[in-house]
């Protein structure tokens, strides 16, 4: 049996203003209470703008709060920036990094968000970190190639990290379409960041692989039934109270 708890993280993106997030807040704090949730771990990851908000409705719940950025600087003069102590002062336990939308439309790179990676570590926040490959690349016969590529650039910091990351593998043409990788090329992908982690020397038991793109209360069960999924990265449908708990429920069945 896999000694890790499973874990589900939604990603809200640029969505929803103060009002509709109380509401969700609310939705999910409700469909949490007496819930088997309590066997794995929530995650929700609004924006910058709305983790207060989120600190205040979610303390004391069982849900935890974390952020889809952060800064690869400590403090300065970086207009804009937020930064992982400012995360941990929000209350933040996790944050994302190099989500594909990030990688595309800001240009970061493997290196920064290695870098980033590490601020987040030292600030004893868990990073969620994102991997995957475009569909050209697939298309190409490149996913291993891109996946190795992207892992390796992460292993220097994994391996010292004094508690284990989370990685997510997210195809590139799966976010935002409808259209899910399947059980077995998730499970393929995921197998090999497992055994590339392990060959760089890191714990790679120890360490949560997600599942993201188009995750829905559909298609999150046959996922989450693979071996070395543990969990998903949730965009579009954590954004629906009802489709997020049941992605949470199949979740918790695995540990049956
Ligand atoms: C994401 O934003 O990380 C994501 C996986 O989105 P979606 O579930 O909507 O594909």
């Amino acid at each position: 049996m896999s000694l890790r708890i499973p874990l589900v993280v939604g990603n809200w993106k640029m969505l929803g203003d103060f009002a509709s997030n109380l509401a969700l807040l609310d939705g999910l704090v409700e469909r949490s209470k007496g819930s088997a949730w309590a066997a794995i771990e929530v995650v929700v990851c609004p924006s910058f703008a709305h983790l207060a908000q989120a600190n205040e409705r979610l303390r004391g719940s069982g849900i935890s709060w974390g952020a889809q950025d952060v800064s690869d600087q400590a403090a300065g003069a970086f207009t804009g920036e937020v930064s992982a102590m400012m995360l941990r002062e929000l209350g933040c336990t996790h944050a994302i990094v190099g989500h594909s939308e990030r990688r595309a439309f800001h240009g970061e790179t493997d290196t920064v968000v290695a870098n980033k990676a590490q601020r987040l570590l030292d600030a004893g926040i868990c990073p969620i970190l994102c991997v995957g490959e475009s569909l050209a690349q697939r298309q190409s016969h490149l996913t291993e190639a891109v996946l190795a590529h992207q892992v390796d650039a992460l292993v220097g910091v994994l391996k010292n990290a004094a508690a284990p990351a989370v990685l997510a593998y997210e195809p590139v043409w799966a976010i935002g379409t409808g259209q899910s990788a399947t059980p077995e090329m998730a499970q393929s992908a995921h197998h090999f960041i497992r055994e590339r982690l392990r060959a760089g020397g890191v714990d790679a038991q120890a360490v949560r692989l997600l599942y993201g793109g188009s995750v829905n209360a559909s298609n999150c069960a046959a996922l989450f039934a693979q071996p070395d999924i543990d969990g998903g990265l949730v965009g579009g449908a954590s954004r629906n109270p009802e489709d997020f708990g049941s992605i949470c429920l199949a979740a918790v069945r695995t540990l049956r």
